[in-house]
């Protein structure tokens, strides 16, 4: 660990004013870096601070731009401040990976609350996908608790897929409405009520009427979405922001109020709902609960992005996969077939390569034999009538033996070198396709070779990969499939593999 990370994390856990919120500042740069040595230090940094995180009030603030958001945010801030409360606004802006730089983080939002050292706010990231926005700030989350900020506020635009995110990282949820918004339950977009826990309507100066009625309105909605549980509130009672807080036992039901974020009034309700669901959410033990899913997700996140990272990585896969992904887009091959090949590749040669699969050996009378790229046997077609005179000449002249046909009855001669089938005479069967090129124009010659291979998904997606056209065949009886195709010479290949359903 270089010496500046343990003064970092001394300054930012112990820090006085100025010094912490440095720390604070460089230690979220840090986290937000892609370099592979800043990411070995800011996993140290991590470590060290996660005793020193979770005590603070973590509350997500989502809405459509021009609802308010900073306005509300500011205001808020500065009612905390005045309380005591250290604050911390981060912002999860999915816009800001495409424009390069974060809407939200403009500097002259929020100006009071930022020159407040008490105070710290960060812009977006501006890099890379939500997923990878979503990632830092869920860590300079921590880092902000870590530096002693009880009141942490993430804020996002309501455009989507980053309210989920926010929702995923935050205690609470808080849903930023216009007065008018109310009229229009298009607006109310419903994955986003599910989630949210509180709904503000903004604005409540300019029509106080309209406001009123927008909360009546969110309610019902609300009620629809099945957010609002009937528990808690007498029948007919419209404003779901006036009941108490309901017994520890129930859940929780989103609260609708309005309010003004310009003058300020409504933000003393807005804490004291807020209040009231952090109590709930304690004394419920929904809290521990909630974050506990958090971390859960969060570790299945990573680990599901960091296979992702691994698989697109992998050089096999990246042979693959751009002519796999044009198979899929043509209509060659199936999605679900290309993912399990390309998966199947990303195992290495187990489960992807040519190879003995121990369970279709009684097939073709080989031993199991771990070496891959078995060779289960060679295929020589000739007509009828000279069938007979190449199994002797096999057998008398070469030496193989002849023997059992292997279970699926295949037709022919099995001929045997020590206890291994490995030549096969056969004649074409009445309306049978030829197999590879030379049975049809050469009849008596060598027709094909076979394999045993584990994975019939991977083979395929290699095939289609290198644009080799092959037939394939399905024998029930047998239990095997069976891809047929042709080297660049022109020999038959024959792959067979253990039958799946
Ligand atoms: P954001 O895009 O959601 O962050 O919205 P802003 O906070 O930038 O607010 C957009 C506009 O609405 C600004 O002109 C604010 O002054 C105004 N605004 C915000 N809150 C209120 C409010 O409660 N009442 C009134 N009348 N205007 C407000």
């Amino acid at each position: 660990m270089p010496p500046t990370v343990p003064a970092l994390i001394d300054a930012l856990l112990h820090g006085e004013g100025p010094t912490r919120r440095r720390a604070l500042a460089k230690a979220i740069t840090l986290v937000e870096s892609t370099r592979d040595d800043h990411r070995a230090q800011a996993d140290a940094l991590l470590d060290a601070v996660m005793p020193h995180t979770g005590h603070a009030l973590r509350l997500g603030i989502s809405g459509v731009p021009g609802v308010g958001k900073s306005t509300f945010i500011e205001a808020l801030g500065m009612f905390l401040l005045a309380r005591g409360y250290r604050v911390a606004v981060l912002a999860v802006d999915p816009s800001s990976s495409l424009s390069g730089g974060s809407i939200l983080g403009d500097k002259t939002r929020m100006e009071r609350l930022s020159m407040d050292e008490r105070a710290y706010i960060r812009p977006s990231p501006s890099a890379g996908t939500l997923g990878g926005v979503a990632e830092k700030t869920r860590e300079a989350l921590l880092l902000c608790e870590a530096a002693g900020h009880d009141v942490v506020i993430v804020e996002t635009v309501g455009v989507g897929q980053s309210e989920t995110a926010v929702a995923a990282m935050t205690d609470g949820f808080v849903l930023l409405q216009l007065p008018n918004a109310g009229d229009d339950l298009q607006a109310l977009k419903k994955g986003v009520m599910e989630i949210a826990d509180l709904v503000v309507i903004n604005k409540a100066d300019l029509d106080p009427v309209a406001a009123t009625r927008a909360r009546a309105q969110v309610t019902g909605a609300l009620r629809l979405v099945g957010g609002v549980h009937a528990h808690g509130h007498a029948p007919g009672h419209a404003h779901a922001g006036d009941s108490a807080p309901a017994a520890a036992s129930a859940p929780w039901s989103p609260r609708v109020m309005q309010l003004s974020a310009l003058t300020g009034s409504g933000l003393d309700e807005f804490w004291t709902l807020v209040t009231a669901f952090r109590v709930h959410q304690q004394a419920s033990g929904d809290l521990a609960a909630r974050r506990h899913r958090q971390d859960q997700a969060w570790m299945w996140e990573r680990i599901g992005s960091g296979l992702q990272q691994r698989f697109r990585q992998h050089a096999a896969v990246r042979d693959a996969l751009a002519a796999t992904t044009a198979a899929v887009r043509e209509g060659r091959l199936a999605p679900s077939r290309a993912a399990r090949g390309l998966l199947a590749l990303m195992d290495g040669g187990v489960g992807s390569g040519l190879g003995p699969d121990p369970a279709s050996t009684a097939r073709s009378g080989l031993r199991p034999d771990p070496t891959p790229n078995a060779l289960d046997h060679l295929n020589l077609r000739a007509p009828a009538a000279l069938l007979r005179q190449l199994r002797d000449f096999y057998v008398d002249v070469v030496g193989l033996r002849d023997g059992p046909r292997p279970a699926f009855n295949s037709a022919g001669y099995w001929l045997y070198a020590g206890d291994a089938a490995v030549l096969h005479l056969s004649t074409q069967r009445d309306g049978e396709p030829p197999r590879g090129p030379v049975d049809a124009a050469a009849p008596g010659t060598y027709d094909h070779m076979a394999f045993r291979a584990p994975d019939r998904d991977a083979a395929a997606a290699r095939l289609v990969a290198r644009g080799v056209p092959f037939r394939e065949a399905r024998d029930e009886r047998a239990r095997q499939h069976q891809f047929f195709f042709s080297d660049p010479a022109g020999n038959g290949v024959e792959l067979n593999f253990p039958y799946q359903e």
